[in-house]
């Protein structure tokens, strides 16, 4: 997908932050951190969101979540954390390749706005 972003960055064409890496998944800092700890974890496929996952990509989408509990522990989160996959128009998805944000290291509120 030549003019996605996280594309981009997967492909090291636009620079980031990194702070995990294999041949199928990416996670790095976010440019604009909501919480002390705020990653970002994408898989190196590009779908474009968690309403474009299939039969055929989901072994992705679960991977992805396998390097999240692996890069949670990592980051010592261990008194929890917050997951956010915003999709779309209402869910506020302004980059539409799939991500997880990964945001810890505080206190987070319930319901979200
Ligand atoms: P969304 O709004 O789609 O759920 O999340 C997109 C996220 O990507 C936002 O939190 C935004 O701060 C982050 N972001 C946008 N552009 C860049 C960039 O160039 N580099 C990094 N590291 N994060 C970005
Ligand atoms: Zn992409």
């Amino acid at each position: 997908m030549g003019d996605c972003l996280f594309c981009k960055i997967i492909k090291g064409e636009i620079p980031s932050d990194k702070v995990y890496e294999d041949d199928r998944v990416l996670v790095f800092k976010d440019i604009e951190p909501q919480a002390p700890v705020h990653l970002l974890a994408i898989p190196k496929t590009h779908i474009q969101s968690a309403a474009h996952i299939t039969p055929e990509n989901s072994a992705e989408a679960a991977y992805l979540f396998e390097v999240i509990a692996k890069v949670t522990a990592e980051q010592k989160l261990d008194k929890g954390f917050r997951l956010v996959s915003n999709c779309g128009e209402h869910g506020q998805q302004t980059v539409p390749h799939l991500h997880v944000h990964i945001l810890g290291d505080r206190q987070m509120a319930w319901p979200p706005g």
